[in-house]
Formats: C-alpha cells, sequence, structure tokens
C-alpha cells in the first residue's frame, strides 16, 4: 500500500504518513501543530449503494437475451415490450 499523501490544514505542508497511521494525530513538521492523519477507507465509490441493476446502460430483453439500450422499452429483434411485459406484435399477418 502506499503511504497515504495529505497536507497539513494550517501550514499546507505536504506530509505523508503510513496508511496505518490513518486517523492518528501527528505533529505537523511545519508548523508542530497537531493534526490527523486523513483515512482511507474512504474510496469513492463506496459512499452509493450498491445499483440494483449491475448493468448501467445496457439491459438485456428478458425474451430473446438481446441487450437494450437503457432507455428502450421495445426489443427490435423480438418486440418484447419491457414495459407491457409481453411481446408486440405489430404485423397483421
Ligand atoms: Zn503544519
Ligand atoms: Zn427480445
Amino acid at each position: 500500500m502506499p503511504d497515504l499523501q495529505f497536507s497539513c490544514p494550517h501550514c499546507s505542508q505536504a506530509l505523508e504518513a503510513p496508511d496505518e497511521m490513518s486517523g492518528d494525530a501527528v505533529e505537523c513538521p511545519g508548523c508542530s501543530r497537531k493534526i490527523t492523519v486523513p483515512g482511507i477507507g474512504k474510496p469513492e465509490q463506496a459512499s452509493a449503494p450498491a445499483a440494483p441493476s449491475p448493468a448501467t446502460g445496457v439491459e438485456k430483453c428478458p425474451s430473446c437475451g438481446s441487450e437494450l439500450a437503457s432507455e428502450a422499452v421495445l426489443c427490435v429483434s423480438c418486440g418484447y415490450h419491457t414495459g407491457l411485459g409481453k411481446k408486440i406484435t405489430t404485423s397483421l399477418s
């Protein structure tokens, strides 16, 4: 794991600390004031809860498995309408 890189909030001194010091209070070598080593356990994507649908932007037709655009409601391959939950047949054969 790379060291944490952060800057002192008091004097903007660029600092590094081992990641295991996350959350510890340390003394800034630049201004000798107590600062807290920022945490690393904050991956940005963790702030959002897991999306209910794993595939974003692409859905699959439940009828034939063809990929559908996220905004598409009608499968062009088989005519399945995702809103109605059934195939729509436009042909009058
Ligand atoms: Zn400082
Ligand atoms: Zn389909």
